[in-house]
């Protein structure tokens, strides 16, 4: 029997564990506060920066969006995290990526202080995640951890294999179950778009991360009995639907079923958590900012 995912069912646990957790902040004085900035025109980004404020509204996070013209020089951002970064009621901050060419990535991600990095991805964030010490984990990787505990599935001395290296989601994600500890201690092996066999690789797995951003490259035939599948991927493919495309997931969902014990499906699986883990991090953030602690 196989478990499907109810992705949305973890994140709205998740959600009303926020709350509660604001609602203690509360009754100390301290709103949480996160700052999003878009630089950019584009339409999905308009759209996921929404997404998280609305988020924040709904858990009672106060959420500040600063807009900032495409074509500005880079200064202009700079200054703004600057003065975000300043803010006492601003205790995350989060740049809606992708930024324009002219701004360079990792110079923004160094300028967010480390302490409102609810994201993650500044180096020191990065570095205290390597060495166990993680101060924010990476949203979408700490929203696998927790369906992968919510499923019941126990990491120990698993073989897993993530397939994707990016900054964001797969090297985050491996980094997360080699640590000692809860939702840690597997056996990790990161694969790539170099890396060779990769059926292989998934065959020999127990639990199977999929962050390629490749429609349904995970079938069946790649997986054995018994697998834990959890698809990371977002892919628009082509379809005859009233917009004009699907959602589908890295993974063949039918036939990667058939063999897993426990899978997530896309949409509904781990896209949820994305958000809901962001909003975790964001009280986290003032718990820590403030010194009012939180039952997280
Ligand atoms: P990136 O494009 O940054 O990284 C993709 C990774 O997959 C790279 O490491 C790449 O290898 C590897 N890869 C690409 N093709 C293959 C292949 N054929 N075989 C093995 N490895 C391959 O993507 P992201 O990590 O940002 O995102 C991955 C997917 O997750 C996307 O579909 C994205 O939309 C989705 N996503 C979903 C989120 C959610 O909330 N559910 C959040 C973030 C992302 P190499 O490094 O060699 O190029």
């Amino acid at each position: 029997m196989t478990t499907v995912i109810d992705g949305n069912g973890i994140a709205d646990g998740i959600r009303a564990d926020v709350s509660d957790c604001v609602e203690t902040l509360a009754d100390e004085g301290v709103v949480p506060g996160l700052a999003t900035v878009l630089m950019s025109d584009d339409g999905a980004s308009e759209t996921y920066v929404s997404m998280k404020q609305q988020a924040c509204e709904e858990v009672g996070i106060r959420g500040f969006h600063h807009e900032i013209d495409p074509d500005a020089p880079a200064e202009t951002l700079f200054e703004k995290l600057d003065e975000l970064n300043d803010d006492p009621d601003v205790h995350g901050i989060l740049v809606q990526m992708p930024v324009p060419d002219h701004v360079t990535k990792r110079t923004v991600l160094e300028r967010i202080d480390p302490e409102k990095d609810v994201d993650g991805f500044h180096p020191e964030n990065v570095g205290r995640l390597v060495a166990g010490n993680a101060r924010y984990k990476p949203c979408t990787p700490h929203g696998v951890q927790k369906i992968l505990a919510a499923a019941g599935v126990d990491t120990e001395g698993k073989d897993a294999v993530v397939v994707g290296r990016s900054d964001i989601v797969g090297k985050p994600m491996a980094n997360l179950l080699v640590q000692y500890g809860e939702g840690g201690n597997a056996t990790t092996t990161v694969c790539h778009s170099r890396t060779e066999d990769l059926a292989a690789k998934t065959r020999a797995a127990d639990i199977v991360v999929a962050a390629a951003g490749v429609p349904e490259m995970i079938d069946g035939e790649m997986l054995s009995e018994g697998v834990t599948v959890v698809d990371v991927g977002i892919n628009r493919v082509d379809a005859d639907t009233e917009k004009g495309y699907e959602l589908v997931g890295d993974v063949d969902f039918e036939s990667a079923r058939e063999k897993a014990e426990v899978i997530t499906p896309v949409p509904g699986g781990v896209g949820p958590l994305t958000i809901a883990m962001l909003m975790y991090n964001t009280v986290k953030a003032a718990s820590l900012q403030s010194g009012v602690a939180v039952d997280l």
